[in-house]
């Protein structure tokens, strides 16, 4: 159902004078907001609010107000008056209530379960018109796709008014793409998907440890996705919990997406990191495409950074050189002790060290639940006092490196949760910083030619880059200062 022409007929008579100039002004300032709507500056906060600001920072009202006296200001392509009425448009004497029939912004998060239709009757629009933008939408993007989170901005004529009409609405579909339906010269909902440009740039990041990697990394605005991502990288070669101490220090390279306004699309890789330990040293990786399109990290050799075993068979995320300190020691191998123990929080998940077969899964005695994993002839590794043991880990079964076996806990002799982790050879439990693996892959020939031009070029732009203490997601967001 379209507009009919009776309804333009209706508003030129409402412009033509007949309104008070408040409700001009009113219009303006609608006007005023899907513009700036259209044009991507804020996509929270209630139009109201955003056309108030630019009012006094941005649109030089006078000149605007006077444009408007002749003709029905076009902002941005947007005929604001365009939206002022519906099929029970306001009436001349309804003036006093043209502060309430401003269009608004609305942006709605998707629940579990709703449906786009859901969402539309949900704000009061009538069900023949939320039907007919439903399917308008549907032409170009699938509205069963939608997933919890997902957030639709709606534009609506008036929030005020019982059933509100719809006059725009906006789809984050991905990180790539967006749909923008909006109403066409006669009223009838139109919908386009726009494949969104993003813009790639690089941020580097520094910070010091105070407590953990990750909160350190947190400290830093870097989000926790890409901190578990580096941290899963270093968990080859460094120990979490014994190996990071307050004061050492990490850098990280990592891609970032903007669309056309600025705005956050997503995060990419990370092409450089760097984790100075006091005691360990200065440890940088280096992220190399393969020529097959596989990507790894590398240090600065050209060797892969996967070792055969983790150093850190837990989620490293979690570890803090501090936690639990107070109740329980985090020991280390010793002549008494023959194992090392990485206090977490109960629940915490436990990963395999690397490729092998289980070789025990239950009850062990003092050790409570119990995995141990076979990764050679001559190497296994096993863990003790588990809360519970991952579903698919029995006598037998294959796992890869980093498979969750199962959760931190404190089941036999145990004092408080941690996984108490062993390395043993030929069934003998060993220093686990004595074991001699093999290391990952290492680049020859050709493909260390590419990594040096690579690593170089890496270097270079890590150089170039400012370094911040304080990532900010938006790119309009100052970075506050330290607290
Ligand atoms: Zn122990």
């Amino acid at each position: 159902m379209g507009r009919q022409p009776q309804d333009r007929t209706d508003r030129q008579w409402a412009l033509s004078g007949t309104l008070s100039s408040a409700l001009k002004i009113g219009a303006l300032v609608a006007g005023i907001a899907i513009a700036l709507y259209s044009s991507g500056q804020d996509t929270v906060r209630p139009a109201i609010d955003v056309a108030a600001t630019t009012l006094n920072e941005e649109i030089d009202l006078g000149t605007m107000a006077a444009e408007g006296e002749e003709d029905t200001p076009v902002l941005n392509g947007i005929d604001p008056g365009e939206y002022r009425l519906s099929a029970t448009g306001p009436e001349p004497s309804e003036v006093s209530e043209a502060e309430n029939a401003q269009p608004e912004r609305l942006v709605v998060q998707i629940r579990r379960g709703d449906t786009l239709l859901d969402v539309l009757l949900g704000v009061g629009i009538p069900r023949a018109e939320a039907h007919e933008a439903v399917s308008a939408i549907a032409s170009v993007y699938d509205p069963r796709n939608l997933r919890p989170g997902q957030e639709i901005t709606l534009t609506l004529d008036s929030l005020a008014s019982d059933t509100p009409s719809l006059i725009e609405a906006n789809l984050n579909a991905s990180a790539e793409r967006d749909i923008n339906l909006s109403r066409d010269s006669d009223g009838r909902f139109t919908a386009l998907a726009r494949k969104k440009e993003l813009r790639r740039e690089l941020i580097r990041a520094i910070g010091t440890v105070n407590s953990s990697l990750f909160e350190a990394g947190s400290a830093a605005g870097v989000p926790g996705a890409i901190m578990v991502d580096l941290i899963r990288a270093f968990s080859y070669d460094v120990d979490f919990q014994r190996d990071v101490h307050p004061g050492d220090s990490f850098e990280i390279v990592f891609e970032r997406y903007r669309d056309a306004q600025g705005r956050f699309a997503k995060d990419g890789d990370i092409l450089f990191g760097r984790l100075t330990l006091a005691q360990g040293g200065t440890k940088r990786i280096y992220r190399f495409v393969h020529r097959d399109g596989t990507a790894d990290f590398y240090n600065e050799n050209g060797e892969s950074v996967r070792k055969a075993l983790l150093k850190t068979p837990i989620d490293g995320a979690r570890l803090s050189s501090r936690f639990g300190m107070r109740k329980h020691p985090i020991l280390g191998y010793s002549a008494m002790h023959k194992g090392v123990d990485f206090a977490a929080p109960q629940g915490t998940p436990v990963q395999a060290a690397g490729d092998g077969i289980v070789e025990a899964a239950g009850w062990h005695g003092a050790y409570g639940n119990y995995v141990r994993i076979r990764h050679n002839s001559e190497y296994s590794t096993a863990y003790a006092h588990l809360s519970r043991i991952a579903a698919a880990v029995k006598p037998g079964a294959h796992v890869r490196q980093g498979q969750v076996l199962g959760y931190v806990g404190s089941t036999g002799r145990s004092t408080g949760p941690h996984l108490h982790y062993e390395v043993l050879r030929r069934g003998t439990a060993i220093n686990p910083t004595s074991v001699r693996l093999p290391t990952g892959r290492k680049l020859d020939g050709q493909e260390l030619v590419q990594f040096r031009i690579a690593k170089a070029d890496i270097d270079l732009t890590v150089a170039a880059i400012e370094p911040t203490t304080r990532v900010a997601r938006n790119a309009d967001e100052s970075a506050p200062q330290a607290q």
